[in-house]
């Protein structure tokens, strides 16, 4: 789960890092508001950011500075409802804006062929690291932190000199390792900083003070820890979340889209896994990978169902139970329930076995499914419906 910039840095001051102050604008005038308030608190300009769930905002314009209220609403005004790659922009963040006297980049991602926590740092900052990793590799130093005791003051220290941090040293420090500690505490895959920036700050005395500062924050949750992090699921963003994965994930079920004809409808990850190499090996192409896990009762049946309907593409559905907590007869009734509701009709091909699979039996017959008794011969049948209706759609 990608977080928005916001709660990004919402979860970076938690952990104690130095992220400058921000509030979240969703119209023009609430970011009017907003800014009058930095403005009114001595800066000079604020800044507006898209907030959205893509990298390359500033780029695509949806980064923005203004002086004024009225020139903060404008700006405001425009960014809203501007599209970035593909996504609209519904909110907005607004801050004080920094006065940047040079910009860095520093990451914790999660490395998983080193089994740890790998740092990447570079002075390149502002622009994105995969540039600089084809264009100048020598510029981005890498590091990891120790499995156990984290990442080390030492390899702290060397990794801000290797930057050219060394007159932030104690700042650097203690942003690299609050990477570390943030990645820890809510299961992230990537915590990235970019641009990491050495700000001038003017003190209330008119002295100017130079800060290192995260600027930007980006990060990623691993789905599957989300649940020892009570909190965190308020922070997906349902505006920006594919409304299939939405409804999957409300329904209980894992729905993974591909670009076949097949639509699969399966109990068990491992048996979802099986069905969809023999679909490929019966020459077809799996429109999806759903599990509809263990147990499922017909109202879930009925919701896969319709998930797999609503991808124009699924010209087949094959729908493989192997029954154990699962019964062959609710999972029956379940597709008897979906196809009375469904809007398009789509041959379909059954395989139950297991619990029940004598009742099941009996009720598909009784509602003229389409069944069979092997997997491969289910495969087959599907992948046989399947070209039919291609050539159909092809001829008409
Ligand atoms: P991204 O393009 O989506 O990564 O968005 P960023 O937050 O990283 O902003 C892009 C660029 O805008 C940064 O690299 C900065 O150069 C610039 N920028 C962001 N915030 C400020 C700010 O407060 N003041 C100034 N002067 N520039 C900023
Ligand atoms: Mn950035």
């Amino acid at each position: 789960m990608k977080l928005q910039e916001a709660d990004a840095k919402s979860l970076l001051v938690a952990q104690g890092l130095p992220v400058p102050v921000w509030e979240v604008a969703h119209t023009a005038p609430e970011a009017r508001a907003a800014a009058e308030r930095f403005l009114a608190d001595g800066a000079d300009k604020v800044v507006i950011k898209a907030q959205v769930l893509i990298g390359g905002r500033g780029k695509a314009g949806g980064v923005k500075l203004a002086a004024s209220g009225a020139e903060a609403e404008a700006v405001a005004g425009q960014i809203l409802g501007m599209d970035i790659k593909g996504m609209t922009v519904r909110k907005v963040l607004v801050g004080p804006a920094a006065d940047i006297v040079k910009e860095f980049y520093l990451a914790a991602v999660l490395d998983r062929a080193e089994r740890g926590i790998l740092l990447m740092g570079s002075a390149e900052g502002g622009v994105e690291i995969e540039r600089v990793a084809e264009t100048n590799p020598e510029a981005i130093v890498r590091l990891h932190a120790h499995p156990l005791l984290g990442l080390q003051d030492f390899a702290a220290r060397e990794l801000a000199f290797a930057m050219g941090l060394g007159a932030h040293l104690k700042a650097a420090v203690a942003i690299a390792k609050g990477l570390v500690t943030t990645m820890k505490a809510y299961d992230a895959d990537l915590v990235e900083i970019n641009p990491l920036a050495i700000v001038r700050e003017t003190g209330p005395d008119g002295t100017t003070v130079e800060r290192l500062v995260c600027l930007d924050a980006k990060i990623t949750l691993d789905d599957s820890a989300l649940a020892r992090h009570p909190g965190l699921e308020d922070l997906r963003d349902p505006d920006e979340e594919a409304p299939e994965d939405k409804e999957a994930r409300e329904a209980g079920l894992t729905f993974i889209k591909l670009d076949g004809t097949i639509g699969c409808m399966v109990n068990g990850a491992g048996l979802a896994m099986a069905t969809m190499d023999l679909v490929k090996r019966a020459g077809g192409r799996p429109a999806n990978f759903l599990d509809i896990g263990g147990g499922a009762r017909a109202d879930k049946v009925a919701a896969a169902m319709q998930l797999i309907l609503a991808d124009p593409k699924v010209n087949a559905i094959l729908v493989n139970i192997f029954g154990g907590i699962t019964r062959g007869d609710e999972v029956a009734q379940g597709l008897i329930e979906a196809r009375a509701q469904q809007t398009r009709d789509v041959p379909m091909v059954v395989r139950i076995v297991g619990t029940n699979a004598t009742e099941a039996a009996a009720l598909l017959e009784e509602a003229r499914f389409q069944t069979a008794g092997s997997l491969d011969e289910a495969a087959a049948k599907a992948v046989e419906a399947s070209r039919a209706a291609g050539t159909a759609g092809a001829v008409a």
